[in-house]
């Protein structure tokens, strides 16, 4: 099959990773298709299965683990599990395009030890915790008791920035989206990685 790359964001929830990778998603000359993972957690808001995740009961989810069907998997809060399908990567590269993956810290580095030259793993960098707390209590989607278990888990999140390729800071996102849209274009033009 003919290998397209990956390339990796990962960063603490409420980051701005997400507007970043929807924002490359829409340059159609990076050619670039999302990684569609799979969780167990409920749906959200507007979220569509098969398009934002493949929403998965967790025993389903768990059978899938069992199959050795994920290339890589985390129980990313207590009870609720995510991970990326092989059939994904395999699917996005018989289409001729370069994968995407909006996934936790964990599995970005996973991805990245297993596929060291196709990954670019990018760092997104929220300004600071408590920036962090005000945009996930804007966002207004989750309970107090879930976005305290995601503030709980960024501090740990933040001391990996150094494992990745870059570190983007997003303090301002229209920098960010320009700083991204520069790694990702030269990693997906030149043929080697530099390391
Ligand atoms: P959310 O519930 O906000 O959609 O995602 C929660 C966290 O799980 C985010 O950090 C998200 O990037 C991460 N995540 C989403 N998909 C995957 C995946 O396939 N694998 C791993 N390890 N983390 C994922």
């Amino acid at each position: 099959m003919n290998k397209g790359k990956l390339i990796v964001f990962s960063a603490p929830s409420g980051s701005g990773k997400t507007t970043i990778v929807r924002n490359l998603l829409a340059k159609e000359e990076l050619n670039l298709e999302f990684s569609i993972s799979a969780t167990s957690r409920a749906k959200r808001g507007e979220e569509i299965d098969g398009q934002d995740y493949y929403f998965l009961s967790t025993q389903e989810f768990k059978n899938k683990i069992k199959a050795g069907d994920f290339l890589e998997w985390e129980e990313v809060y207590r009870d609720n599990f995510y991970g990326t399908l092989k059939s994904e990567i395999d699917r996005i590269w018989k289409l001729g395009k370069h994968v995407i993956f909006d996934i936790d810290v964990s599995g970005g580095l996973r991805i990245k030890r297993k596929y060291p030259d196709e990954t670019l793993a990018v760092f997104v960098k929220p300004p600071s915790i408590d920036e962090l707390k005000i945009r996930l209590k804007k966002r207004k989607t989750e309970s107090d008791d879930k976005i305290n278990m995601r503030i709980a888990k960024a501090s740990a999140e933040l001391a990996t920035a150094p494992l990745f390729d870059v570190v983007i800071e997003n303090d301002d996102l229209d920098k960010a989206l320009v700083e991204a849209y520069g790694l990702v274009s030269k990693f997906v033009h030149f043929k080697k990685k530099e390391h």
